[in-house]
């Protein structure tokens, strides 16, 4: 890997501490960072080079996955350095130039220069222009920016944002996290599919009755209300995480071209999402608001008495929405996804319902067997479960689920934060936002955005600790579904049905 400088903007802050720092030492550990690494931390508090390492020290020590040992770690902080700087004035940007090539020529560093914008997105323009201006763009190696989200807050302001990126760094330059596509199961996702025949055979319409995304939480709003109250779960969590995931488990070789690249074919998905009217949202898209309830038995707050948030917010902590991919190869699946604050459960998963080809041979016959499901635990453990059906030898012979499980132990599984740091200094964007699918994201999500604005789509109030609001059943039910809520929960159920 070529040497370089990574240079952090926002190195005092939350992310830093918990990801960033932790992320780098674990790559290091493991070989995975140049030999020579500069590192130049900026933020605004005024520390000296010996108190940010000290600093970065306490973040590997409470954060890192590995055990720290001293001499590593001292090791590890040997090329750090910090800079107090206000993004917004000119003249730091000079004096971290200065910083910057006094390390590339004592470390014998070539110009590849790694820009980390780990700051409040209202900053991510004027660091960017301040870059140009200052002339560490102008760099004789490389130069890349990794940028946190939220890339805009609609598509104006997407634009608008990218417009300005783009007059110092070109798009292959940028890196845009999103750090669901960090998860290691969802980089497995695509392998999962292309490189198991059985899977492949069986991934289109034909074979696949509908599929759904889910991303529940437990916790509320926490101490993000002055953003999330603004934001709210469609754009916290949906025209990003949630499309993101959608796209990495429809996405398929196309057919006479299967050489294509990820991106394109990802980008091929949300193009061919059947369009929503904000008129008509109200037919596809239910949104909710957690009241007060209860979870794992302690009694929560609703979101309008949490700290920071108004008594009449009208803010979404719940989406839900069924999707149709008007392609050849997914056209009559319907794709449902939820997303939630203080839900029951916390998961993310992915579960694929697989049709029963004898019941749509004749309709009349009733089903006496459950559907068969692939579905993909993403968080908090990572597994896959399939769920077939026996012959239940104690109950006369009648079927019964089965269930195989495939789990990936997370004690060793590297951090979303080390993967993609990771390919970001070899220069590998697979599993980054790019900005043709940032845009589409935004281009799909606009009429909710008006319609939630508008209060076109009603704001259905659901009980902490529930499933969100009834409403969004009725998403799956006009298609004869229902949603499949925590898998070891369906399993116990079964249990008891069949015992
Ligand atoms: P934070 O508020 O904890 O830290 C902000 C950092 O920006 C600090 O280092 C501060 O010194 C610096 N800063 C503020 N004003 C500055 C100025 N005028 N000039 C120079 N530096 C300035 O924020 P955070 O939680 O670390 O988030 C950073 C970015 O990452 C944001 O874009 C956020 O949306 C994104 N993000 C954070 C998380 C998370 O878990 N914290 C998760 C996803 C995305």
């Amino acid at each position: 890997m070529d040497a370089m400088t990574f240079i952090l903007f926002g190195s005092t802050g939350d992310l830093a501490k918990r990801k960033i720092f932790p992320a780098l030492f674990n790559l290091y550990l493991e070989g995975k960072l140049p030999r020579s690494f500069s590192l130049i931390g900026l933020g605004r508090k005024p520390y000296t080079d010996a108190e940010f390492k000290t600093y970065v020290e306490l973040s590997l020590q409470t954060f890192s996955r590995s055990r720290p040992n001293e001499l590593l770690m001292q090791e590890f902080l040997r090329f750090f350095r910090y800079q107090d700087i206000d993004v917004t004035k000119k003249e730091g940007f000079r004096e971290l130039l200065n910083i910057v090539l006094e390390q590339e020529k004592e470390l014998d560093i070539p110009e590849n220069r790694m820009f980390y914008l780990s700051v409040a997105p209202e900053f991510f323009q004027t660091i960017a222009a301040n870059i140009k201006e200052s002339g560490l763009a102008t760099a004789i190696g490389w130069k890349r920016l990794i940028i946190e989200k939220p890339f805009g807050k609609d598509l104006i302001s997407a634009r608008e944002l990218n417009d300005k990126l783009v007059q110092t760094f070109e798009e292959n330059e940028i890196y845009r996290i999103d750090h669901y596509l960090g998860k290691p199961m969802v980089q497995n996702l695509e392998t999962l599919v292309s490189d198991n025949p059985i899977l492949k055979a069986l991934w289109n319409n034909r074979y696949i009755a509908n599929v759904q995304i889910t991303a529940a939480e437990t916790v509320g709003v926490e101490d993000r209300a002055g953003y999330y109250d603004k934001a709210g779960a469609i754009r916290d969590m949906f025209q990003n995480h949630m499309l993101q995931l959608l796209m990495m488990i429809a996405i398929h070789q196309m057919a006479h071209s299967p050489d294509i690249p990820i991106g394109t074919r990802k980008s091929h998905i949300l193009k061919s999402l059947r369009p929503l009217s904000k008129e008509n949202a109200a037919l596809d898209v239910v949104r909710g608001q957690y009241e007060a309830g209860e979870i794992g038995g302690n009694a929560v707050a609703g979101y309008r008495e949490e700290h920071g948030v108004g008594a009449t917010s009208m803010a979404d902590t719940f989406v839900a929405a069924r999707l149709w991919i008007d392609d050849p190869h997914w056209s009559g699946v319907p794709f449902y996804i939820r997303t939630g604050k203080r839900m029951r459960e916390k998961s993310t998963r992915i579960v694929v319902e697989f049709k029963d080809p004898q019941q749509h041979a004749s309709s009349s016959r009733k089903r006496t067997t459950s559907p068969n499901l692939l579905t993909i635990q993403i968080n908090p453990d990572e597994k896959i479960t399939l769920q077939l059906n026996g012959k239940n030898v104690l109950k006369s012979g009648e079927t019964k689920p089965v269930y195989m499980d495939f789990s990936q132990s997370s004690v060793h599984m590297p951090e979303a934060y080390e993967l993609l740091i990771y390919d970001a200094l070899r220069g590998d964007d697979t599993f980054f936002a790019r900005w043709e699918e940032t845009e589409s994201a935004w281009e799909w999500v606009e009429p909710l955005l008006e319609a939630f604005e508008e209060n076109v789509l009603p704001l259905e109030l659901y009980p902490s600790g529930s499933y969100g609001p009834e409403t969004s059943c009725r998403l799956l039910s006009e298609q004869g579904f229902h949603w499949w809520h925590d898998e070891q929960e369906e399993k116990e159920q079964r249990r008891l049905l069949v015992i």
